[in-house]
């Protein structure tokens, strides 16, 4: 008999299972709503052509190795995904209190940032929104911290329950922890306004809570990059710490690349220094290293100013159409009587 006889089976991913459901389907007319991935008008994947010039790019030069990656990543990749979230000119950035890690795209730097804070951070209750990505109860779960919610939707309003949030987060313990999407908040595409955000701001510094942002979709909430980051960057010009994970899963369409960053906004560049050296023990024992490809795609088209721009167009092609097929769906739902 085998010795792993008596092992149950597992239920599939309540997401990664409606994609298995979908392949299983013979319907010609079946559609995949469970994996937030960009289609095509024709219901394809994309490949933006500016991920196909860098990758050419990157075989055309012969001096590439394939050497590991130091622990944290590609140097190049972490300082302009810092810049990317924080901003061009971005204080903490210049006065080199930002720590930042290279990992394996947003869940991988959920991953790591969590599990830095389990070992590192006194508070262990970390606080998500109702509702939220069903990834995050599972990973901060298992990086042993203890995860509470805060009221964030109201299906009245369909809108924020912002009166709740304030409740909730108000009654926080000192010091926990609170993970906010930066933008496009899955799974209800409701966002705060910049005018909420900055009372929730106060709040959070006035109770001492710790920020997470989890920033998987900067650019496709609004097509811009810099809107959609506005929220992290008030966060961070107060001169208060926070955590930002970063994915480039959606804005640059590198999914399975898993392409992503963890930085770590510190008060002091010598505390950064120390936090970026703990990031390391943490890393080195997960998976040692982080995989070079994807981040040399991303470092690519970061870092040259006339890819740079062809990026910003195809990601607001991506996010007008969005916007647009939504809209359509909405109101041909309408049309047909639903409200
Ligand atoms: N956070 C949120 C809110 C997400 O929706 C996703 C992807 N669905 C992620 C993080 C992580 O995605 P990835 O690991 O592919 O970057």
């Amino acid at each position: 008999d085998s010795v792993f006889a008596a092992i149950a089976q597992a239920p599939e991913d309540p997401i990664l299972g409606v994609t298995v459901a979908y392949n299983k389907d013979p319907s010609p007319i079946k559609l995949n709503l469970g994996v937030g991935a960009y289609r095509t008008e024709e219901g394809k994947p994309l490949v933006l052509n500016v991920v196909r010039k860098a990758e050419q790019f990157l075989v055309n030069d012969q001096s590439r190795v394939k050497e590991y990656l130091p622990i944290l990543g590609l140097a190049e990749f972490n300082k302009l995904s810092a810049k990317l979230i924080l901003g061009d000119g971005c204080a903490a950035i210049e006065e080199n209190r930002v720590a930042t890690a290279q990992c394996l795209s947003g869940t991988g730097s959920l991953r790591v940032g969590a599990e830095f804070l389990a070992k590192h951070y006194h508070q262990h209750t970390i606080y998500i929104p109702l509702p939220s990505w069903g990834n995050h109860l599972k990973v901060f779960t298992m990086a042993g911290l203890s995860v509470k919610t805060y009221r964030y939707y109201d299906p009245t309003t369909r809108g924020l329950n912002f009166q709740g949030l304030l409740e909730d987060l108000g009654a926080a313990p000192a010091g926990a922890m609170v993970l906010l999407h930066a933008c496009a908040h899955n799974p209800t595409g409701v966002d705060p306004t910049l005018e909420q955000w900055e009372q929730i701001r106060q709040l959070i510094r006035s109770k001492g809570l710790l920020p997470f942002f989890d920033s998987a979709y900067q650019g496709f909430a609004s097509g811009s990059l810099d809107a959609d980051a506005q929220p992290v960057r008030m966060f961070v010009a107060d001169g208060g710490e926070c955590l930002v994970a970063q994915s480039y899963a959606k804005n640059m369409g590198l999914y399975g690349e898993r392409v992503g960053a963890l930085s770590i906004v510190c008060k002091a560049a010598d505390v950064a220094s120390r936090v970026e050296s703990q990031l390391k023990l943490v890393i080195r024992p997960m998976y040692s290293n982080p995989p070079i490809h994807g981040a040399s795609i991303a470092a690519t088209i970061l870092k040259n100013s006339d890819m740079y721009d062809e990026w910003k167009i195809e990601l607001k092609a991506m996010a007008d159409r969005i916007i647009s097929m939504r809209k359509q769906l909405f109101d041909a739902l309408s049309a047909r009587g639903f409200t």
